[in-house]
C-alpha cells in the first residue's frame, strides 16, 4: 500500500474505492480540493492544480469538480453574486458563513441547525435533499478596513 498523507488522501481513497477511474489529473483535482477546507473555486483549483500538473486545463478542472460534485464527494455552494465554490466537507453536514466584501467563506456548525426541518406540509411535494444555511456578513478583515475607512476620513 502506498504512504498517503494528509487529509487528501480520504478523498482520493475514497474514488478508488468506489472504482472512480484516478488519472493524474482528477487525482490533482482531488488533492488540491481535499487538502484546503477553504471552499476554492475553480480557477483556485486550477492554479493549484497547475503547481504540479502545468499542463492540466481550466476545462479538466471543471469536467473533474463537476464529477465530484455528481458522485456526491465535493459541494457546490453559490454563497453570493461571485463564482461558484467547491466543498470537500460532504461527510459532516454544516453551513457556511460568507462575508460579503471579500468573499471568504467559512464552515460554522450553527446551535439547532442539525434538527431543522421541514415539515412534510411545507414540502410542496418535493424530496428534500438537502439544505445550505448561509450567515452573510463581514469578515474581521473587511471589518477592520470599513472601520478603518469610517474612522479616518482621508482629506
Ligand atoms: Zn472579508
Ligand atoms: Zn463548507
Amino acid at each position: 500500500m502506498p504512504a498517503e498523507d494528509g487529509p487528501a488522501s480520504d478523498l482520493a481513497q475514497r474514488l478508488r474505492d468506489r472504482g472512480w477511474r484516478l488519472t493524474a489529473q482528477r487525482r490533482v483535482v482531488a488533492e488540491v480540493l481535499a487538502g484546503e477546507h477553504v471552499h476554492l473555486t475553480a480557477d483556485e483549483v486550477h492554479t493549484m492544480a497547475q503547481r504540479t500538473l502545468p499542463e492540466i486545463s481550466l476545462a479538466t478542472v471543471y469536467n473533474t469538480l463537476n464529477e465530484l460534485v455528481g458522485m456526491g464527494e465535493a459541494l457546490e455552494i453559490a454563497p453570493g453574486d461571485g463564482p461558484k465554490r467547491y466543498d470537500p466537507n460532504v461527510a459532516t453536514a454544516h453551513h457556511h458563513l460568507h462575508c460579503v466584501s471579500c468573499g471568504a467563506l467559512r464552515d460554522v456548525n450553527p446551535e439547532g441547525a442539525a434538527a431543522l426541518s421541514l415539515p412534510p406540509d411545507e414540502r410542496h411535494g418535493f424530496e428534500v435533499l438537502d439544505v445550505d444555511i448561509v450567515f452573510r456578513g463581514r469578515c474581521p478583515h473587511c471589518r477592520e478596513v470599513a472601520a478603518t475607512a469610517a474612522g479616518w476620513p482621508t482629506a
